[in-house]
C-alpha cells in the first residue's frame, strides 16, 4: 500500500556525528532513501563536492534563493546559511519516498511547523567530553572554530527536548540501528495508514451478518 513518504530531520550538536550516521544508513539500506543536499554559504571543506555534499552558493545567491521562494527552511549557523531546496524534498515526498534532512535546530522546527507529521531525531554524543574530541579528531575546523560550535551547543541543548526521538552516537552501529527502527516504525503509525485500514474494514464487509 502506498504512503506519502517521510520527512526525517536528523539534528544534533556539531560533531555528535549526525553525517557519519546518514552515510552508514544510506550504505546499509540502498535506495530506500534520499538525502537532501541544503544550500550553504560556508566554504567547502578538503573532500568535499558541490552537489554532493552541498551546493556551495556565494552570499547572493543564497539570498537570491530566499527571494524566489526556493527554500523550504534556513538559518545562519556560525555565520554562514544554510537551507534546504524546497522542490526535492517536495517531490520525493508526493512520490512516496522518504527523505533525510540533516539540519540544525531552528531549521528543524521551522520544518515541524510547516510539516507537523515530519519525524524530527536528535543525536548526542555520549559526553560532552567525547563530542570535543569527536569535533577535534575530525579535523576540518581550527581549534577556534570548534570552540564556537562547543558553545552553539550549550545553547542548543535546551532544544533537545522539542525532538520526537533522541539517539545516542556512542557505538555508531547501534545509533545506525536504532534510526533505522525509528523510521520503520514511524511507518506503522495507525495515523498513517489511514488507507489500510479503510480497505480492509471495506474488505470485513463481506463477513457482516445482520
Ligand atoms: P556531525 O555530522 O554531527 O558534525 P560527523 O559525522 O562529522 O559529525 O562526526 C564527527 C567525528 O566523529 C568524525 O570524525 C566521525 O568519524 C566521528 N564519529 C562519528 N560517530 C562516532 C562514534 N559513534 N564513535 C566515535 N567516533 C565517531
Ligand atoms: P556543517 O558546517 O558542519 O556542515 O553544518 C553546520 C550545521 O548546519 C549542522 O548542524 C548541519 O546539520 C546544519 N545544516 C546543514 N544543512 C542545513 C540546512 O539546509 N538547513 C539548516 N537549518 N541547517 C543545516
Amino acid at each position: 500500500m502506498k504512503q506519502k513518504g517521510l520527512i526525517i530531520v536528523l539534528s544534533g550538536f556539531s560533531g555528535a556525528g549526525k553525517g557519519t550516521i546518514m552515510k552508514h544508513l544510506l550504505q546499509s539500506h540502498p535506495g530506500e532513501f534520499n538525502l537532501s543536499i541544503s544550500a550553504t554559504t560556508r566554504q567547502k571543506r578538503q573532500g568535499e563536492e558541490d552537489g554532493r555534499d552541498y551546493f556551495f552558493k556565494t552570499r547572493e545567491e543564497f539570498d537570491a534563493m530566499i527571494e524566489n521562494g526556493e527554500l523550504l527552511e534556513y538559518a545562519t549557523f556560525n555565520n554562514n546559511s544554510y537551507g534546504t531546496p524546497k522542490s526535492y524534498v517536495e517531490q520525493l515526498v508526493n512520490e512516496g519516498k522518504d527523505v533525510l534532512l540533516e539540519i540544525e535546530i531552528q531549521g528543524a522546527l521551522q520544518v515541524k511547523k510547516i510539516f507537523p507529521e515530519a519525524v524530527l531525531l536528535f543525536v548526542m554524543p555520549p559526553s560532552a567530553d567525547a563530542l570535543k574530541e569527536r569535533l577535534l579528531g575530525r579535523g576540518t575546523e581550527t581549534e577556534e572554530v570548534v570552540a564556537q560550535r562547543l558553545a552553539i551547543s550549550t545553547k542548543e541543548s535546551q532544544y533537545m527536548s522539542q525532538y520526537d526521538y533522541l539517539v545516542v552516537n556512542d557505538e555508531l552501529e547501534n545509533a545506525v540501528e536504532n534510526v533505522y527502527s525509528i523510521i520503520s516504525s514511524e511507518h506503522l503509525r495507525t495515523a498513517r495508514n489511514v488507507e489500510n485500514i479503510n480497505i480492509i474494514k471495506e474488505d470485513l464487509k463481506k463477513f457482516e451478518r445482520s
